[in-house]
């Protein structure tokens, strides 16, 4: 037998929360006090695809190529960046690509950056549930008595007094099912058109007093993994049962299509495909690393960590305690456990929506269906703090002159410097950097560092917005990560070993080492592999060295 490593991401996990709350969560609790624990910092900026990236290839953003959530590429419209969420943008390789070649086996259950597998390498199961969404046809949505159209096929629905009939399209034909009012639905397999192609879905739906809610659809457009058989098998054994849900519906309950009770009901449903789909997963595949993944700490800490009230935080718990069940449901498959996330969260009590303030200066163009109009746009906020002019020469189909560039960057950051909030006075953006030459690749020509206490950020933008708007409790996000710098930056780390036991020992490390200190476990020779992170050596002393299990051929 090789020497199983298995690395549980929990997304968000935050080493604040995790102090006040760890001896609620028998599992981890049980890992902490035998094992190591401690804070782990992350990268900036500490989201999500920036710092996972940062994670698995043990390299900073500057040099794994993840620097933003849009990455901007010279040649490539301001439009079209490339995106993190993808293997197209790593420079360097992650762990498991070293694994593979020392002859490892490795699956990847959930990684923004697993996908498309551009290594190809023998024994790699690489899957990223997330990419089953597909734009514009996932989306949730209401439909009521009468004749509905959902992706390009009709839904039918009556309604006997409480009870609804509803017919709908499957890969073989129309079926039927009857909800009560108030009632879930089981997972529903549907059929429908997206883009030019059909494709099974899986959703499910809401009976409701007036109408019916139509959950986010997940498709088996095989796209989530780079084993065609293993996503048919992962359809019928776990979507079917579980459904897809991928993460609670947040963009329904701000757009006020379900209340919160519904949306606690998507984050469970989340859980259960994830907890499912996890175990599946490390049953079905043949690995000596595997990488798991779990969103709704995430989820609920973003809606809720702002929210000073005793029902927000209690729902936050039961984030944490599904996820101490979820670690607990995956501790038997591996001699070596590591759990930790890839950031924190802080509170914010106002977002500030950065290109509506470059809609304001008349630097961003919007049309009247609120899309950016990029031939009259010179500035755009990618997020990650980048702000990248559309330059001629360097975007395609860029409009702003090497000329006037110098000027334009001058005026983008008086505007961003002097934006203040009314209601108190505070000037929100408290750190920018400007460059008078172009950025390069993966940069924005401006940087926005640091921002006030209690502010959010965000990309999006229409013509209804404000620059500033308070959040709303229990509708809007509340809390952030990001930029703080401060409890946003550290997720936490834990790792166990039911054959080592220590006594609780703390342990402090940053995201960057842990992909170092899983090739140190396995015994690779790291001479000629360049990471910035360095392997954690306390647990490697412990674990490593002691471990009977290197009796690799
Ligand atoms: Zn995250």
């Amino acid at each position: 037998m090789n020497l199983k490593i298995l690395l549980i991401v929990i997304d968000g996990a935050s080493y604040k929360i995790m102090e006040q709350i760890k001896e609620r969560l028998p599992t981890l609790n049980k890992l902490i006090e035998s094992g190591f624990y401690g804070k782990l910092e992350s990268v900036l900026p500490s989201l999500t695809p920036i710092a996972l990236a940062s994670l698995v290839s043990g390299n900073l953003p500057e040099h794994n190529g993840i620097t933003a959530p849009k990455i901007f590429l010279k040649g490539r419209p301001l439009s079209s960046p490339l995106s993190a969420f993808s293997s197209e943008g790593l420079k360097t390789d992650p762990v498991w690509v070293y694994l593979a070649k020392a002859g490892y086996k490795v699956t990847v259950t959930s990684n923004p950056q697993a996908l498309p597998d551009k290594w190809g390498l023998k024994n790699t199961i690489l899957f990223d549930p997330y990419k089953s969404k597909m734009k514009k046809c996932s989306d949730a949505r209401l439909i009521a008595e009468g004749e509905n159209k959902i992706l390009n096929k009709v839904w039918l629905i009556e309604k006997r007094n409480s009870r609804y009939l509803i017919a709908y399209p499957s890969s073989n034909g129309e079926k039927e099912i009857e909800l009560e009012e108030g009632e879930w639905s089981e997972p529903l397999e549907i059929y429908g058109k997206c883009g030019k192609e059909e494709f099974k879905g899986v959703t499910f739906l809401h009976a409701r007093k007036n109408d019916i809610y139509v959950a986010p659809i997940s498709f088996l457009n095989y796209k989530w993994g780079n084993v065609i058989e293993l996503q048919d098998k992962v359809w019928n054994n776990v979507v079917l049962k579980h459904g897809m849900i991928l993460d609670g519906d947040y963009h329904s309950l701000n757009r006020e299509l379900i209340n919160f009770d519904e949306y606690i009901k998507t984050v469970e449903l989340a859980y259960s495909f994830f907890l499912n789909y996890t175990v599946f997963m490390l049953e079905n595949t043949n690995w000596d690393f595997a990488i798991t993944y779990l969103p709704i700490v995430d989820n609920l800490q973003h809606l809720l960590y702002g929210v000073d009230d005793e029902k927000a935080f209690n729902y936050i718990v039961k984030g944490y305690e599904l996820a101490d069940e979820f670690v607990k449901a995956q501790l038997d498959y591996a001699d070596i456990v590591i759990v930790c996330s890839d950031h924190g969260i802080a509170k914010i009590r106002k977002k500030v929506f950065i290109n509506k303030l470059l809609e304001k200066i008349n630097v961003l163009k919007l049309k009247d269906n609120d899309e950016i109009d990029w031939s009259k746009t010179k500035a755009y906020y990618g997020g990650g703090g980048q702000i990248r002019i559309n330059l001629k020469n360097r975007e395609k189909n860029g409009i702003v002159s090497s000329k006037e560039f110098p000027k334009l960057v001058k005026y983008i950051v008086r505007n961003l410097e002097n934006l203040v909030d009314e209601e108190n006075n505070e000037r929100i953006f408290t750190s920018i950097i400007e460059r008078d030459t172009p950025a390069g690749d993966r940069e924005g020509d401006i940087k926005i560092t640091g921002i006030a206490e209690n502010y959010g950020v965000s990309s999006l933008v229409k013509k209804d917005l404000n620059v500033i708007e308070k959040v709303k409790e229990y509708r809007m996000t509340s809390g952030e990560h990001g930029y703080f710098r401060k409890d946003d930056l550290y997720g936490i780390i834990i790792a166990y070993s039911k054959n080592v036991k220590v006594r609780k020992s703390y342990l402090n490390a940053k995201i960057i080492d842990v992909a170092p200190t899983i090739l140190k476990l396995f015994n690779i020779n790291t001479t000629n592999i360049k990471m910035d992170g360095k392997p954690i050596i306390t647990l490697v002393e412990k674990y490593g060295t002691t471990n009977s299990y290197q009796q690799k051929a």
